[in-house]
C-alpha cells in the first residue's frame, strides 16, 4: 500500500521538487498530495507532471495561515489518512529590525511558525490514534544559529527547533518520528519571495547610516554565499528521501552532510560569545579587526 505523503507549500522550490520527487518513485510508494498556498500558482508544478503521475500525485489548496483551508484539504485526502507530513512552506524577511513593519513581522510568524503549528494540529490527532506517522519540516541553519538582518526569520526558525524537539520527546510515545531537514542555502524562489516592508525615505532617514551600510556588505555576503554554496533542491529532496525511507529516522538531517562548524561552535562554546564574533568576522572582517583592537 503506498505511503500517503501531504507537502505543504508546493508552488515552488524544496516542496515542488520533493513532491514529484516522491511520485516520481519507480515502485510508486507513495501517493502524494501536493498543497499549495493558491491554486493559480500550480502551473509551474503542473509543468513537472507526466501521465505517470496520474494516480501518485494530487493537488490541493491549503493556505497555512487558514485554518479552514488545512481542515478543507485534510478531509480531500482520499486515503482518509497523511502517512508522511512535511511541513515546508516557509517565508524569509531581511533588513534591519527597526524599519520593519509590524505586520510584515507578524507575517512570517503567521507562516513560518503558526502555520506549521496549525498544520500539524490538524493531523496530529490521527497520526496518534493510529500510533504511526512520520513528520519532517524544512527547517533552517538560520532556525540553529543568528544572522544580522534575520532576526525575524531566524526568530521563526528557531521557534520551529523547540516545537520540533518538544514535540519528538513526546511523540516517541505514539511512534510518530519528527525530523528536521535543516538546510543551508538552496537555489530556490525563496530570496524573491522575501516578505517585503516598504522602506519609504522616512525610515531610511530614521536609520543610522552605520546600519545602512553594515546591511549593503550584508546583502552583498549573502549574494556571495548564494552564488558559491547554494544547493539546488535535488540535493535537500536526496536528503528528505533518506529520511523518509529510513527504519529508524534521525531527528536531525543537515542538507550538507556535516553539522556546519558555526553550528558546533554553539555547543563547543557554550558562553555564545566565540559564534557572535566568529559569524562577525565571516560576514564584516574589516570591522572585526578593529573591533579586535
Ligand atoms: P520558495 O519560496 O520557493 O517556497 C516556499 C513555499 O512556501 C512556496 O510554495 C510558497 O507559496 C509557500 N508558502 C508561503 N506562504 C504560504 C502559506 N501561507 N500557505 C502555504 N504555503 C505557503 O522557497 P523554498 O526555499 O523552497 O522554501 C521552502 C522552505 O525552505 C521554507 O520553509 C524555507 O524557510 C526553507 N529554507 C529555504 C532556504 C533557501 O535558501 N531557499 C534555506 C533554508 C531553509
Amino acid at each position: 500500500m503506498p505511503k500517503v505523503v501531504l507537502i505543504t507549500g508546493c508552488s515552488s522550490g524544496i516542496g515542488l521538487s520533493l513532491a514529484v520527487g516522491l511520485a516520481s518513485d519507480p515502485e510508486k510508494n507513495y501517493k502524494v498530495y501536493a498543497t499549495l498556498k493558491t491554486l493559480n500558482k500550480k502551473q509551474r508544478l503542473l509543468k513537472s507532471v507526466t501521465e505517470f503521475h496520474r494516480d501518485t500525485l494530487d493537488i490541493l489548496q491549503m493556505d497555512v495561515t487558514d485554518r479552514a483551508s488545512i481542515m478543507s484539504a485534510r478531509d480531500r485526502v482520499q486515503e482518509g489518512r497523511v502517512d508522511i507530513l512535511v511541513c515546508n512552506a516557509g517565508v524569509g524577511l531581511m533588513g534591519p529590525l527597526e524599519v520593519q513593519d509590524s505586520k510584515v513581522m507578524k507575517d512570517v510568524m503567521e507562516v513560518n511558525l503558526f502555520g506549521t503549528l496549525q498544520t500539524l494540529q490538524a493531523f496530529l490527532p490521527d497520526m496518534k490514534s493510529r500510533r504511526e506517522g512520520h513528520i519532517l519540516v524544512t527547517g533552517s541553519t538560520g532556525g540553529l544559529h543568528g544572522l544580522p538582518f534575520n532576526e525575524v526569520y531566524c526568530a521563526s526558525k528557531f521557534a520551529i527547533e523547540g516545537l520540533c524537539e518538544s514535540l519528538a520527546v513526546l511523540l516517541q510515545h505514539f511512534n510518530i518520528r519528527v525530523s528536521i531537514i535543516e538546510c543551508g542555502p538552496v537555489n530556490t524562489d525563496f530570496m524573491l519571495n522575501l516578505q517585503k516592508t516598504e522602506i519609504g525615505d522616512c525610515a531610511l532617514d530614521a536609520l543610522d547610516s552605520h546600519t545602512l551600510s553594515l546591511y549593503e556588505r550584508f546583502l552583498l555576503h549573502c549574494g556571495t554565499v548564494f552564488q558559491n554554496a547554494a544547493q539546488d533542491t535535488e540535493d535537500i529532496v536526496k536528503v528528505y528521501l533518506d529520511a523518509i525511507r529510513s527504519p529508524e529516522p534521525a531527528f536531525r538531517y543537515f542538507t550538507s552532510g556535516t553539522v556546519p562548524p558555526l553550528v558546533k561552535l554553539k555547543t563547543t562554546q557554550p558562553d555564545g560569545l566565540e559564534y557572535i564574533r566568529a559569524m562577525g568576522e565571516l560576514i564584516f572582517p574589516q570591522d572585526h579587526e578593529e573591533l579586535q583592537q
